[in-house]
């Protein structure tokens, strides 16, 4: 190798969901005669994760080729990165062929999250958290006869769309959302009604404030013991980053997320960033921020910002995150959606907008989570995000144990 060669930044990027396939052509666009940009994921499409409830009710769902939308500059490597090191920089890589070493000057852990179920029964329960998990829902989900029993648990954002899928594709089953909270409570009122509402009016039943215990064969076992009869049981409530950080010795929290500063570099490993879900950046309220493609861009960009600083020697290499939310936006169905508008921190604030104008956002959001990659990679640095005005706090949290 020459000098000029060795002076490159070589930039492992793990996983090519939004964040990963962001940062790498983000970096890979502004710097491209600094850095040697790899990026290693299981398979060689993009998988379009919010639209993985789509997957399991068989509505077809596009699936680019990542090697078209990172581009010509960077090295994809179709396999699964086992172990890391961050210590020594490298990577051991399982790919279909075999298993391999790969030298990395700086990693961005890019992972996401997948379903964790924390009660008894995980075996009992089918997720669309991950691509295999929602590919074997869909024939399970098509096999039940009517008047079947579906419960799906988790009332979060991932819960709400994926019942409200379930039921408009299967009037003839008996679909429920089953969360220990207050369904739609997240939303200002008229959003909490309008997701109520719709939810009843897809045929879903609302069974809310109480929580699911275990999972058994053909039944949950709910708070006090009771029992209630579900055929299929889909477990939306929780995700956690995948174990590869917590297993090469990094800070993470009790979600296996790394824990990072404002910069997303890792507390206890500097040359390691983590973005999107496997990223944990103290948010300027002082908890971290959603797991999100609020969050995944935004992280993702600005540490590939990071990164370019440094390769280029240029000042701005240790400048905090400074992201701002201004809304949410969540579908039930083909027909319905609602658009809540929030403040920076995040919080639902002013009226809910629901009708077309709420679904045209959705629409417009799935595709540009699709896209956003190949707009990068055309016009590198085109991702922009709204701030907070603050940037987040550098709080140093304590690792789990
Ligand atoms: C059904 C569903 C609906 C959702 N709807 C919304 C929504 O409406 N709005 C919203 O903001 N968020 C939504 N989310 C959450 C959103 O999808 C996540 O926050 C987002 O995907 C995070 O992006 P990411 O790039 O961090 O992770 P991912 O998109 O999960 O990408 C991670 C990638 O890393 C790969 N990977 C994992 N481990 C390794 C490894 N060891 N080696 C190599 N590669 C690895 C994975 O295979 C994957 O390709 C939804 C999630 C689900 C499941």
């Amino acid at each position: 190798m020459s000098t000029a060669q060795n002076a490159r930044l070589r930039v492992l990027v793990v996983g090519a969901g939004y964040a990963g396939t962001t940062a790498a052509v983000r970096l890979a666009g502004r710097a491209r005669d600094r850095v040697d940009v790899t990026v290693v994921n299981p398979r060689p499409q993009f998988v379009n994760r919010l639209r993985l409830h789509h997957v399991a009710i068989g509505r077809p769902v596009p699936a680019p080729a990542l090697r078209d939308l990172l581009g010509a500059g960077i090295t994809l490597v179709e396999g699964t990165v086992a172990e890391l090191d961050p210590d020594a920089g490298r990577a051991t890589v399982t790919e279909p062929e075999g298993v391999r070493d790969l030298a990395f000057d700086r990693v961005v852990v890019a992972a996401g999250s997948t379903t964790t179920v924390p009660v008894p029964g995980a075996e009992h329960v089918h997720a669309v958290g991950d691509l295999e998990s929602a590919r074997r829902l869909r024939p399970a989900f098509a096999a039940l006869p009517a008047d079947a029993q579906v419960s799906v648990v988790g009332g979060g954002f991932t819960g709400l769309e994926t019942v409200a899928e379930l039921a408009e594709s299967r009037p003839d089953v008996a679909v429920r959302l089953v969360t220990g909270g207050d369904v739609g409570a997240w939303f200002t009122p008229d959003g909490r009604e309008h997701v109520r509402d719709t939810l009843r009016r897809l045929g879903v039943e609302l069974v809310d404030g109480t929580r699911v215990r275990a999972v058994e064969r053909g039944r949950l076992v709910l708070d006090g013991g009771h029992l209630l009869a579900s055929d299929l049981t889909v477990w939306c409530g929780g995700f956690a980053a995948p174990p590869l950080a917590r297993r090469a010795g990094i800070a993470v929290d009790e979600r296996g997320a790394v824990l990072t500063d404002g910069t997303l570099r890792s507390f206890s490993h500097p040359g390691v960033l983590a973005v999107g879900d496997a990223g944990h950046a103290p948010a300027p309220g002082g908890d971290r921020y959603s797991m999100s493609c609020q969050y995944a861009f935004p992280s993702a960009a600005h540490a590939a910002d990071l990164l370019r600083a440094e390769a280029l020697g240029l000042p701005g290499d240790d400048v905090p995150l400074d992201l701002g939310f201004t809304a949410r936006v969540v579908s039930l169905g083909r027909r319905h959606a609602v658009l809540q508008p929030t403040t920076k921190q995040d919080v639902a604030r002013g009226r809910a907008w629901t009708g077309r104008a709420a679904v045209l956002a959705k629409n417009v959001q799935v595709r540009g989570t699709a896209r956003a990659a190949g707009v990068e990679r055309r016009l590198p640095g085109a991702i922009s995000w709204p701030h907070a005005g603050r940037a987040a706090r550098p709080v140093r949290a304590e690792p789990a144990a």
